[in-house]
């Protein structure tokens, strides 16, 4: 193959707008001084959300994702000893906010079609949180991992019949749907993510969807350090600075114009990559059930390799620390001495991740189960294992709207190339 790419190809980028659309609300935010948390767009990014989401529902802008799941569980009314149901197969922000709260992670495993949490782990956690604690977790935050939806109409089921409230988590899942309804709209609450890697950016921000303006106003008002009514600050509340910045709000109203562009792309290019992989042996698409109900944004595009089959290389795999970890790029990262931990993903799929590396491609192994990280080694978890099996063969794949068809084919050809058959 003669294509060879001119820079890395990321796995996910931000990108803008052709016309710069997002420039032109960031400049009037400066020609109008409104370069606060607050301000026209502000409120007018909540409203193209409110009419993404379904029109019915109420948004808040809010700074981060994180702190999207973080207001949520408080609008939850967990407090410090509460238990919240959690899916294990997550990124970290999905659980690490139930313990700012004091608050106690339970977490639960994923079923193999979807890699999202498995209902029927789900009702034995309920039962037997209910049975060992005497009391019932406050809140069930299921997540959209890649993308793909959960089983909303499962889920939802099992919550509503033990009175649960339900924190979506579709901060990866922004636009995929669920029998026709955006995620983020079944439960109490959905948290979005604008972060720069996600389907839209703000460069970073995030979102909660509200069921009501009443909702919408105990998220706003924590979210604003949970002032009172007086002449000078008066608190009887805690409360957070977790509004969105009006020049972020900016972007995030012109990226709405491309929403649906970048959502379609990222669907096209997961239909080229089964296409294209389809008959490589032992390396299987993440696809979404063929149940109609699903309908993911395939955020990320998603695969296992078998563990049987050789990668050059993967001899060497693990036998050095590495220097920078993943999403290396952003903040502080701590040194370790050990190159390998009890629970990784297998030699073949870290060979694969340097050898394709070395073609300017990036990969990253899927999530880390959160019940195998130290910091939660000790929180309850119910699980048949499948979120740690997927762990140890599944990777990510490069799906933005900068992935050109030139690039999946190149992608293609040097996992091919990386099998030794
Ligand atoms: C990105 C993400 C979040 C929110 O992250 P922020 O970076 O704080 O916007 C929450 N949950 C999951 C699963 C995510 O991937």
């Amino acid at each position: 193959m003669s294509y060879v790419p001119e820079k890395t190809i990321y796995l996910c980028l931000a990108h803008m707008s052709e016309e710069g659309i997002e420039q032109k609300y960031v400049k009037e935010a400066f020609d109008t001084n409104w370069v606060v948390p607050m301000g026209p767009n502000v409120n007018g990014f909540e409203e193209d959300l409110k009419k993404f989401v379904d029109g019915n529902h109420e948004v808040v802008a809010l700074s981060a994702g994180t702190a999207a799941v973080h207001l949520a569980l408080i609008a939850c009314d967990v407090k410090a000893g509460d238990e919240v149901i959690v899916q294990s197969f997550t990124f970290c922000a999905s659980s690490h906010p139930i313990t700012y709260l004091g608050a106690k992670p339970v977490f639960v495993g994923s079923e193999p079609e979807t890699w999202n949490m498995d209902p029927v782990l789900l009702e034995e956690a309920i039962k037997d949180r209910i049975a060992k604690t005497g009391k019932t977790p406050k809140a069930i935050v299921p997540v959209a991992l890649y993308g793909m939806p959960y089983d909303c109409s499962r889920i939802m089921e099992i919550a509503n019949r033990y009175g649960i409230p339900v924190v979506e988590d579709a901060a990866e899942g922004f636009g995929s749907k669920f029998d026709g309804k955006v995620l983020g709209t079944y439960g109490k609450f959905g948290v979005l993510s604008f972060n720069g890697n996600k389907m839209i950016t703000t460069s970073g921000g995030g979102a909660l969807i509200c069921e009501n303006a009443e909702d919408k106003n105990t998220v706003m008002w924590y979210a604003t350090q949970a002032r009172e009514a007086y002449p000078y600050y008066q608190h009887s509340s805690i409360g957070y600075n977790y509004r969105m910045s009006n020049v972020c709000a900016g972007i995030g109203r012109g990226q709405m114009t491309v929403a649906d562009a970048h959502i379609a792309h990222h669907k096209y290019v997961q239909a080229l990559y089964e296409d294209l992989l389809k008959d490589v042996p032992g390396v299987h698409m993440h696809k979404q059930p063929a149940d109609a109900r699903y309908d993911s944004n395939f955020w990320l595009c998603t695969a296992t390799i078998d563990k049987d089959v050789y990668v050059k290389g993967q001899e060497n795999a693990y036998k050095e620390v590495v220097k920078t970890a993943v999403g290396g790029a952003v903040g502080v990262i701590h040194a370790v001495d050990s190159p390998t931990t009890d629970c990784q993903p297998n030699e073949n799929v870290e060979a694969l991740r340097l050898y394709i590396l070395s073609k300017k491609i990036e990969t990253r192994p899927t999530w880390k189960p959160m019940h195998k990280q130290p910091v939660y080694a000790d929180a309850p978890v119910y699980t048949n294992g499948v979120e740690e099996e997927i762990f140890k063969v599944g990777f990510c794949l490069p799906a933005g709207p900068y992935v050109t068809d030139d690039d999946v084919r190149y992608i293609v050809e040097c996992i091919k190339e990386a099998i030794v058959e």
